[in-house]
Formats: C-alpha cells, structure tokens, sequence
C-alpha cells in the first residue's frame, strides 16, 4: 500500500501538478481507505482527479461509469498522453476492438475502464466483469454525472438506476459518486439508491472564484455590440443565443467580420454538429454559436469565454452554461446581454406551456433571473444564492464589485414619471409615457391628445434611454407595477402614491459609460510574455493534429502560461512546472524548450523598441479591427494608424503585410525601390503611378527595411 506522504508525489508524477485543490487530498485518502464518497463540485472544481489518482494507487480496475461517448474518449485521451492505462467500452467501437481492450484489461495493464451505464448493467457483461473480479481485481467504482440517477435531477437516465445491483454483486467494492448539480433531495436519493454505507460526502462551494461575471443590457444594435465584445476576447469562447435561426446567422456575421465561428443547435444532422464540436475542441474554430444544446458532455478545459446574447431562462441553466468557461482554474469571461424584448419572447414561450404550475415555476425562475440582471450588488451574492449558499459579496470579479453604479436621488423624476401615469389614467405602456415626458410628437401623442398635458415635455433634460432605466428600476424596486396580460400596462400601486405625495424618496443605480481599459494598460513584459505565448499555443496545436487530439490535451493554458512567463530554457527547469510530468517532458519537452530558446534569442536582440502608441495599434490590430475601425477607435486619422502600422512592420511586429497590399502590387513597389532608393516617396508614387497609393507604397517600403 501506497504510503500518504507521497501522494504529492504521485500527483506530480502521473499528472504533472503541484498541488491538490482543494477538497482533493482528503477525498483521495477516503477513496484510498474504501470508503463510499460522494463528491459534489462545481464544474472545474478537479473531480476526475479524485478517482483518477486512487485507480493509479489501488491494486486492480477502476470502472468508471460515464454517459457520454463523447467525454470517454476525451478523458481517455487525456490519460493516455500522461501515460496512464486508460480505455473505453462503448457502442462506437468494431468487435475486434473490442476483443483487444478486453484482453488489454485482463493483462492488468489497464487501470482506468470508462462503461456507459447500460454496458455495465447488461447481461451480456456480467460474466466478462465476473471475469475482472476475478483476475485483476476491481479496485472501485466511480459514477460520472451522479445526479442522473435521481428523478429529482434534471438529468434523469433509466439506466442510471439499475446501477444499484453493481452494489448487490460487489458488496465489497467502494462506490464513489461524482456530480455537479445537487440539491439536498438529489444527494440523498443517491446514496439511498447506491446503498451507501456510511459515506464520505465532500460539499463545495459552487463559487468559481476565476470566473468573472458581467451584465449589460443590450444596444439598440445587438450585433455591433457582440462583435466589440469578442475582439476583446481572447481563446475560445461560447455564444449562446434562444434560437436556433440566430445560433447561424451570427455564426455566419462573424466569418465575414473575419472571426472564425461556427453553429450549433439540435436541427443540425449529427454529423455536422459532431463536426463542429471537434472543430471547436481542436481549436480549429475560435467561437461556436450555439443553443442550449451545446455543452453537455463537451468538458474543453480552455474556454476562455461565454457571452449569452439573449436572456437566460433561470438562474440554474445560466450558471451551468456559464460555468463552462475556465473549468481549468485559469481567468476566463461570463458575460450576459439582456434586453426586455428577451424577456417578451421567453414570456411568450411560458404562456405557451399547458400546466398551470409549469407556468407558475418558469416564471418565477425568470423572475429570479432578471433580479440577477438588474442587481446592484455582488453578482455572485444572488447566483450562490439560488443554491443556498450564503456569500458576504465583494468577491471582486464581477462587474458590480469592480465598477459599483453610483446610487442618485431620482425622486424628482419618479415623481414626474409617476405623474404622467397617474395623468394618462393608468392605460398606456412605458413607450407612451416616456414619449410624453420627452414631448415626442409622435401621431399617438396627437391622437390621444397628449401634448396637451402639464407633464408633457417635462423631462427633455434626461434621454429615452435614462427613463427607460428609471422605469425599470421603478418596477423593481416594486415602486411602480405593470401589467403581464399580454400589453405592459403601467400601474400605480400603494407605494408609487407614497412617491408622489413626497412620502418616499427614491434611489437608483446609474450606468457610467464603460472606458476602453485596453488601451490603458500596456506594458513591454506582458506583451512579450502573449506574444511567446502564441508562439507556443501554435507549437501545441501543431503537435495535436499530428497526434489527432486535443490541442489541450497536450498542455493546458496555465501550463503554456508559466512557460511563456518562466521561460524555462532547458528539460529540467520546464518539468518543474505545473502540469508537466516525466512522460509529457520526454514526449514533448524539446519542442517546447527549443521554441522558447529561439523567442529569447529573438528578443535579445538589440531590437528597436516600438513607441507606445504603435503599440496600442498593434494591440488593436490583433484583436481583429480594420485600419479604419482602429482610427475611429482611436480618435486618429487613417493615415495615422497606416504609419503605426508602417513603423510596426518595420520594426518586425506580427503584422501581415499581405493584407494591406496585393502580392502582384508589392512585387512592383519592390522593383521601383530597387531601382529607384527608398528616400523619396513621392519619386516612387510617380514612377509607379496613379493605380499605387502613398500608403501602399508606405507600408511596402517598411517591409523591404525592416531588420
Ligand atoms: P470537473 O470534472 O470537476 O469539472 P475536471 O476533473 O475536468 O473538473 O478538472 C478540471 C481541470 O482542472 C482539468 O483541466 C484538470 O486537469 C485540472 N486539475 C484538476 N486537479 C488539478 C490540480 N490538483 N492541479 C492543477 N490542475 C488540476
Ligand atoms: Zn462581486
């Protein structure tokens, strides 16, 4: 038996990493002694690791039970590139596959078996698991996605509950659950279906503290506003969006605004979504665009971020989805757009439900979830919330904690907004009313005799926009009603008269205009550190396609991260870092070494160093925007950013200079600088003539003197 003192030692060597996270170490010691243990862990909290590791340690098989055929080879992959003996049984694979595993299993060199639940129940594999007991020994059982098993969860699989007689035959062997999602009510049905004895039950927190979380309300043009909000994205990322028609048209804008997306949602054939994922998983496309349909059994580690473009339907689907970023512990983005045409639609689909209590549960749920959206304090205060997870706030990554709205006095304006309801009797929408207070002269105004109220016109001093806000808040404050009866009528309620006979005051939340804190924040060593960083990410996904896996399954993000910050120049320096273990540093450690040791090299160099504001260019340029969009962004000419860009490439930044000048125009601005010096631009435009532009012939000469 193993000793405990050097389970970080095993760590190390069989998965690369320093440390436990949290929960895993005493997890992994309970697995160790043969207890029943029942994990419950957010997504990326590192439950795999809580079997994995025991199955190294312990004599015999470890059986894992796990639903989808997708994640069996993913894990399996993941195994195999640590040098792990790990294999699947499934539907997907030929007999004679199957005969070879087999026997692979009863050899003993296998110490990691993933079934599908129905495989493991089936008649047919009874004797062949006899036959492991018998010969190798089952060291455990651990059942993925436990929550299945309970039709309290919002999984329920049939076969997930004759797993019981696994516990019936096996008496003997320890029994570890693993899953996700759990209320009270599901926890308990699984031990009572499993039959466990005494269990170890590890409860953590479903904070994910390197996710940060944002709101914002959609713009009167979504899709521009999408659009800056992925350049200022980094890695891969998921859009979700309500509809399928949606999920393909924004795929498709985004190719031809030159960002690689593609869709997905269930009216896809199997085939073309299956595409797409494994597009998606490999890295060959940054962005998927998906429905609510993506994400079970996909477990990317590296999504860096996740924007839903509609609103969700509860606070629950949105934490998972959500949760799909940054499962590798690294900092990733979880941003929600929301607009009240969402909120319409989602309406709209509830009053679509027959069962009156249906109806009742999705509305409240949406009722929860727009509190979230429209909250103030901690986003993480009302998500942790809905679990019943009491959390102080402040948790300083998310929007609300990082940029509080200040709070103002609008009881000046609640009492005019308020006023003009009251004036127009109570029948007319939020529109109406704010057209009144703005003194539109819209035919209703005319047609219902409007402009002849005192409130009409009163409130020019503030736009539609910061009355629509005032509204809003009204409503949610419970200051103000409106009707759900298909029109969205304003009412007055007890507290609104409290408002306007100046009982009550009135405290909103005001939006600050977002700054560009990109262009703040540039610094040499950083950018060195992104610019080696793609160096290696490249690297990686090279040597993935050769293997045909994963580009994650080779190293993840924060492993790349460290070699991009430590610089390792030689095997020993680079296996000290986390995520590298003997089998990955002999497997790929002088790729990686002699790539780091050409960038240093490189930048060694006695390089002239580019100005700041060149930098800030480029930084944009790499996040996609064209010469003209940087310009505007910027505040400069176009001939500005074309010299940035000229000096950028002069000095060798990454820039494609193909991308500014044809191949067949360069050739020809080559050959005039050859003949005629490179001094005199305007020698140079006249030799080549009309069809040449200065800025063409600009950046082509800075190609030709760059060092
Ligand atoms: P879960 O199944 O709980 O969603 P995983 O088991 O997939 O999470 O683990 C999430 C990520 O965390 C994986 O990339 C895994 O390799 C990594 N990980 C797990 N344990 C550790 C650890 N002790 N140190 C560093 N990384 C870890
Ligand atoms: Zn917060």
């Amino acid at each position: 038996m193993l000793q405990l003192e050097n389970l970080e030692k095993s760590l190390k060597y069989y998965f690369g990493y320093e440390n436990f996270r949290i929960g895993q170490r005493k997890i992994i010691e309970e697995v160790l002694s043969n207890r029943d243990v029942l994990i419950i862990m957010p997504t990326g909290g590192g439950k795999s690791l809580c079997f994995q590791l025991p199955a190294l340690l312990k004599p015999g098989l470890m059986i894992v039970v796990s639903p989808l055929i997708s994640l069996m080879q993913d894990q399996v992959d993941a195994l195999r590139d640590n040098g792990i003996g790990a294999t699947f049984l499934n539907s997907s694979i030929s007999i004679q596959e199957v005969r070879s595993r087999e026997n692979e299993i009863l050899s003993g060199k296998i110490k990691l078996l993933y079934l599908a639940p129905e495989r493991l129940v089936s008649e047919k594999f009874t004797p062949f698991l006899q036959l492991i007991a018998d010969k190798v020994g089952i060291s455990a059982f651990a059942i993925d996605e436990a929550h299945c098993i309970s039709e309290w969860g919002h999984d329920f699989r049939q076969e997930y509950r004759q797993l019981k007689q696994i516990r019936t035959n096996y008496p003997q062997v320890p029994i570890l659950a693993l899953t996700a999602t759990a209320t009270k009510r599901v926890q308990k049905d699984i031990i009572q279906q499993l039959a466990f004895k005494n269990p170890y039950i590890h409860l953590a927190s479903f904070n994910r503290p390197n996710l940060y979380y944002e709101v914002k309300l959609k713009s009167s043009r979504p899709y521009s506003q999408l659009l800056k909000l992925v350049r200022n994205q980094k890695g891969s990322g998921i859009i979700y969006c309500l509809s399928r028609k949606s999920t393909e048209e924004i795929a498709s804008s985004l190719q031809k605004d030159g960002i690689s997306a593609l869709p997905y949602h269930g009216a896809m054939t199997d085939q073309t979504r299956a595409i797409n994922q494994t597009r998606f998983i490999r890295d060959d496309v940054q962005i998927i665009v998906a429905t609510i349909a993506f994400g079970m059994g996909i477990n990317k580690p590296d999504v860096r971020f996740v924007i839903h473009y509609d609103l969700p339907r509860n606070i629950e689907g949105y934490y998972q989805e959500s949760g799909r970023a940054g499962r590798d512990g690294e900092n990733s983005n979880c941003i929600l757009l929301y607009s009240y045409g969402d909120l319409k639609k989602i309406s709209y689909f509830i009053n679509q439900k027959h069962n009156k209590k249906e109806q009742l549960i999705a509305r409240d749920q949406l009722t929860k979830m727009l509190e979230y959206a429209e909250s103030t304090s901690c986003r993480r205060i009302v998500q942790l919330g809905y679990f019943g997870e009491k959390f102080s706030g402040n948790c300083g990554n998310c929007d609300n904690c990082l940029n509080p709205k200040p709070i103002e006095d609008w009881t000046i304006e609640a009492q005019k907004f308020l006023s003009c309801i009251a004036r127009t009797k109570e029948r007319f929408g939020m529109k109406q009313i704010i057209d009144i207070l703005r003194g539109s002269r819209s035919k209703k105004i005319y047609q219902y005799g409007h402009h002849l109220l005192s409130t009409y016109a009163i409130g020019r001093d503030k736009t539609a926009d910061q009355w629509k806000c005032l509204g809003r808040s009204l409503i949610y404050q419970n200051l103000l009603n409106e009707t759900t009866d298909g029109y969205r009528i304003l009412k007055l309620n007890s507290k609104s008269w409290e408002i306007l006979r100046k009982k009550r005051t009135v405290k909103i939340a005001v939006n600050k205009t977002s700054v560009d804190k990109i262009l703040d924040d540039y610094n040499p060593k950083i950018m060195e550190i992104e610019m080696l960083l793609e160096i290696l990410k490249k690297l990686r996904k090279k040597l993935a396609d050769q293997e045909n896996i994963a580009p994650y399954v080779i190293f993840g993000d924060s492993t790349l991260k460290l070699m991009a910050q430590l610089q390792p120049k030689n095997l020993k320096d680079l296996n000290k870092l986390s995520g590298v273990n003997d089998y990955k540093l002999e497997k790929y450690g002088d790729s990686f070494i002699s790539e780091i040791r050409a960038f240093c090299q490189e930048q060694e160099l006695p390089l002239a160093v580019p100005q700041k504001t060149q930098m800030k260019t480029l930084q944009l340029y790499q996040q996609g925007l064209s010469v003209k969009e940087i310009a505007q962004q910027r505040n400069f000419k176009v001939n500005t950013i074309i010299s940035h860009i000229s000096e950028l490439i002069e000095l060798n930044q990454p820039i494609d200079i193909n991308k500014f000048v044809s191949p067949t125009k360069k050739e020809k601005i080559i050959k005039a600088i050859n003949k005629l010096g490179d001094k005199s631009l305007k020698t140079l435009k006249e030799d080549l003539g009309e069809n040449y532009s200065y800025n063409e012939i600009k950046l082509v000469r800075a190609w030709c003197r760059r060092s």
